[in-house]
């Protein structure tokens, strides 16, 4: 038996056995992984605060033949009041789902991991909208991932001009091909969350109308650079729209 500490978040818990949960983990020493958390679902359980989605802190383990078992967690910040909300609700598996199509097993990405976690943080801690939050964390995704958009020039052709457009199969802002409209102040976020230190992420501060050409941006983008679609927001706009009939 050998003993290992992960610090991370939970990002799946499922039932497993007659007791037991299985906690998918991301994890900054190893990636992706998953705990079995034994008899956390039994009446006074000791570990039964760490079986929980979204439980973020240090796990405790002992392992052998490449499995884990718990047997001891610390909680760092307590993002679980998040599943109260059914928006933020949402928007924390948005994230998460994000976050584990780049973060695989035994492959550790701290800068993605971190981003999850003060995405995460700011979303609680702060009133800051939720669609700017989404957008930035999709950008910042993006340029984690090692396709930060071009923003200074053309992607195309390299010339700067006043009025340019943003193209997601380009790779940044383009002026000779077609793109989604941008005005000079979404430009201006754009190159921020390409290019700012972490600390300096979540300081933008964007009108309401300019946020939403932003968010549209951002996901398509990120849908590019990913090869993929990511659809949970989508069920919590048709719960909001359809009062969940649709
Ligand atoms: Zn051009």
């Amino acid at each position: 038996m050998d003993y290992a500490k992960f610090r991370g978040i939970v990002i799946r818990s499922t039932d497993y056995g007659e007791g037991d949960r299985l906690l998918t983990i991301l994890a900054f020493e190893k990636g992706m992984l998953t705990i079995r958390a034994k008899g956390v679902r039994r009446k006074g359980a000791k570990l039964s605060h760490c079986a929980q989605l979204f439980f973020c802190g240090d796990f405790e383990c002992v392992s052998g033949k490449g499995r884990y078992v718990l047997t001891g967690g610390s909680r760092l910040y307590d993002y679980t009041g998040i599943a109260d909300d059914l928006e933020k609700y949402y928007h924390a598996c948005h994230f998460i789902e994000i976050a584990s199509a780049v973060i695989m097993e035994d492959q550790p990405d701290d800068d993605m991991l971190r981003l999850l976690l003060n995405t995460m943080h700011v979303m609680i801690s702060s009133g800051m909208d939720l669609d700017l939050l989404t957008a930035i964390y999709e950008l910042r995704t993006a340029v984690i991932t090692g396709f930060a958009p071009v923003t200074g020039e053309c992607a195309v052709c390299g010339k700067t001009q006043d009025e340019m457009v943003f193209s997601p199969d380009n790779g940044g802002m383009v002026c000779c091909v077609p793109g989604m409209p941008v005005d000079k102040e979404t430009a201006k976020a754009i190159a921020h969350i390409s290019s700012c230190e972490d600390g300096k992420l979540f300081s933008i501060r964007l009108p309401k109308k300019q946020i939403a050409g932003l968010k549209k941006i951002g996901t398509k983008y990120l849908e590019f650079v990913l090869d993929r679609k990511f659809g949970k927001l989508e069920g919590f706009e048709r719960y909001n729209n359809g009062g969940g009939s649709g």
